[in-house]
């Protein structure tokens, strides 16, 4: 199972990073509705969304495990394991969520933060989690990709692509727009997520 091969702590120096068989846990982030469960389900090969909708008042690692899609993808000619953690959800404020934003902003070795280019407050909520993220993850520098989905829709645009570019500068992190619809640029989001991961592994190692 997943938990079996997970070390589920946030120490970033687990022995997960090194060796053949490399397993990364990807946290996606951002507001209700940008498109984080639309790229997930891409990520995994799913074609609609399935049952999963319905969320039981079960043990919290099941709710974590739930909503959690491992695939491993051959960039540059090397294999790499990902494990798409689709499990933040900004809407309940109830405890057992609050519990599980925590443990999303804890366990992630790179994080993905999504807005919707059609939703300025969801560009605003982003660099927001930014913000969150360094706080929490200090010492450490994880690799971020912002992500400005839902291209597809240019008449609704609200936030413009240079904002979203000017944005990642400001916050030393990668940038990219998607279109879950399309699948534009969705296979190119988790490939740079892989080397953004694998530039810090090897400057590790040197
Ligand atoms: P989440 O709340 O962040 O997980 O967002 P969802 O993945 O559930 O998507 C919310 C809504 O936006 C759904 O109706 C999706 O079909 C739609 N959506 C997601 N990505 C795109 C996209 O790239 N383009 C368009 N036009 N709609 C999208
Ligand atoms: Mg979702």
């Amino acid at each position: 199972t997943i938990l079996s091969r997970v070390n589920w702590s946030s120490d970033s120096e687990d022995s997960d990073s090194s060796g053949a068989d490399c397993l990364y846990r990807v946290v996606l982030l951002g507001d209700h509705g940008v498109g984080k469960s639309s790229l997930a389900n891409i990520f995994a090969g799913i074609q609609e969304k399935d049952a999963n909708e319905h969320i039981g008042d079960g043990l919290l690692f099941f709710v974590v495990l739930e909503d959690t899609h491992e695939r491993t993808l051959t960039v540059d000619g090397e294999e790499t394991t990902l494990i798409v953690m689709d499990t933040w959800e900004t809407e309940k404020q109830e405890e057992d969520e609050k519990w599980v934003q925590d443990y999303c902003m804890q366990v992630g070795n790179a994080y993905v933060i999504v807005y919707s280019i059609t939703d300025r407050s969801s560009f605003e909520s982003a660099s927001e989690l930014r913000i969150q993220l360094r706080r929490i993850r200090q010492a450490e520098n994880i690799p971020i990709i912002l992500v400005g989905n839902k291209s597809d829709l240019v008449r609704c645009r609200e936030v413009a692509v240079e904002e979203g570019r000017a944005c990642a500068v400001v916050f030393d992190c990668k940038f990219i727009e998607t279109s879950a619809s399309l699948h534009h640029n969705v296979n190119e989001l988790f490939e740079g997520i892989v080397r953004q991961i694998r530039l810090r592994r090897d400057s590790k190692e040197t």
